[in-house]
């Protein structure tokens, strides 16, 4: 029997190399539904290519402006908003989602995949980062099969002793050794930080990603979203997870046990290892990667992460111990903060102080409903666009 995939966030980086990975393996994989936000073009090409059920546009503008794209000769059914997302995520006839749509918008989908108990591959860290203990719990009382995505967390998950064990506390697991690429300014100084444009913050010296991961990656927030989403999957305590960077990026994460061994993850930095891993978990499938070839890459170095230069791997590990709806804040903070630095509004070195303003300007709330971390989310993000507002220009 095929897999019925559906894709959300299928015209960004992860959806296209999700597709990469579908279409070397038409024997195992069906496509359900794609989604995207306003990419209609894109969209259009994806559709003729890998004809899915149904496609779903962010809104009802881009759907029209699909369907007039598409034609009359089309089996594709078109659908909008976050209506669509979460129809197509929860639908009966697919049993695979990919969650790879960037930031809060992501987690409505994820969780009605999560919620009628679907084989979830998680890209969209900041689902779990923003519901934390109410995620994990639905995925429990659903019995939904959620595979990371993350390299970091995809690699933990390989090294660990039963792939599906959730508890660190057994089997003799001391640590997470979680790595870093410590991103495009990792030498750079503080001084050199403040001047630094989103066009160099988005090229990654190790990965091609989409502009708001590069842009984590360069002040570590992505490293301390991840520190979140492990402790989350694998039900640790952040002493527990130690940042490790390590600039060649071949590494992808490792584990320590009691006796002393260490179990490492090892592959060029490609995501279609994960994304395959994923879909085809618990067997292995060719991912189109080339193998690895460790005489080119010669020496593995290891540095300990700056807070100082890069607060924002405080913050979030701050955020995580304060428990409560603290990491959601962080989450929405940081989405609104990156996007004015993208629009240059702000300056590199502003992104972790509107973030520690943020958390330190609203209640830390007991994040006891989905309703509850919604209403922080879009608290945070007007408490981040005041903050914005009021920089000196
Ligand atoms: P991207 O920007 O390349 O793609 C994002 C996708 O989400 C696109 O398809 C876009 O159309 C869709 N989207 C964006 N906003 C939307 C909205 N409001 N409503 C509906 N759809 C929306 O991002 P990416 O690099 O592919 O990352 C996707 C997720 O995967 C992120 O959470 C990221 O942290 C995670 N991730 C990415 C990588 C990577 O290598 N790119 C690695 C690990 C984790
Ligand atoms: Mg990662």
């Amino acid at each position: 029997m095929k897999r019925q995939v559906t894709i959300l966030g299928a015209t960004g980086s992860i959806g296209l190399s999700t597709l990469d990975v579908v279409r070397r393996h038409p024997d195992r994989f069906a496509l359900h539904a794609l989604t995207a936000n306003t990419n209609v073009d894109e969209m259009a090409r994806l559709c003729r290519e890998f004809r899915p059920r149904v496609a779903v546009m962010a809104d009802s503008r881009s759907a029209e402006a699909l369907v007039q794209a598409l034609g009359q000769n089309t089996e594709t059914e078109v659908l909008a908003g976050e209506q669509g997302l979460c129809q197509v995520a929860e639908a009966p006839d697919t049993d695979t989602v990919m969650a790879a749509i960037v930031g809060g918008a992501g987690l409505p989908p994820t969780l009605a995949a999560v919620r009628s108990g679907k084989r979830v591959l998680l890209a969209n860290k900041e689902a779990l980062v923003m519901s934390g203990q109410l995620f994990m719990d639905a995925v429990s009382e659903s019995g939904a099969e959620l595979l990371p995505i993350d390299s970091e967390h995809n690699a933990i998950f390989q090294c660990l002793p039963v792939a599906r064990n959730r508890d660190l506390g057994v089997d003799g697991v001391r640590r997470i050794l979680l790595t870093a690429s410590g991103g495009p300014f990792r030498n750079h100084t503080a001084e050199a930080l403040r001047t630094v444009s989103p066009a160099q913050a988005c090229k990654h010296p190790n990965w091609s990603m989409g502009q708001k991961i590069s842009v984590d990656s360069a002040t570590l927030m992505n490293k301390g979203l991840e520190l979140i989403e492990a402790c989350w999957l694998f039900n640790a305590r952040p002493e527990q997870v130690e940042v490790h960077v390590h600039p060649e990026s071949i590494i992808h994460s490792m584990v320590e046990y009691v006796d002393g061994s260490v179990l490492a993850q090892l592959g060029s930095p490609d995501m279609r290892t994960p994304i395959a891993n994923g879909l085809a978990w618990p067997e292995r499938i060719d991912a189109g990667v080339p193998p690895l070839d460790l005489f080119a890459i010669g020496r593995f170095h290891f540095e300990r992460p700056d807070l100082e230069r890069f607060p924002c791997l405080r913050l979030a590990a701050e955020a995580y111990r304060a428990g409560g709806t603290a990491p959601a804040v962080l989450n929405a903070a940081n989405e609104v903060a990156v996007a004015a630095f993208l629009d240059r509004a702000l300056c590199f070195a502003d992104i972790p102080a509107i973030i520690e303003r943020t958390l330190a300007e609203l209640p830390v709330l007991p994040a006891d409903s989905f309703d509850t971390i919604f209403a922080q989310d879009r608290a945070a993000r007007q408490v981040a666009r005041e903050q914005i507002a009021r920089l000196p220009v």
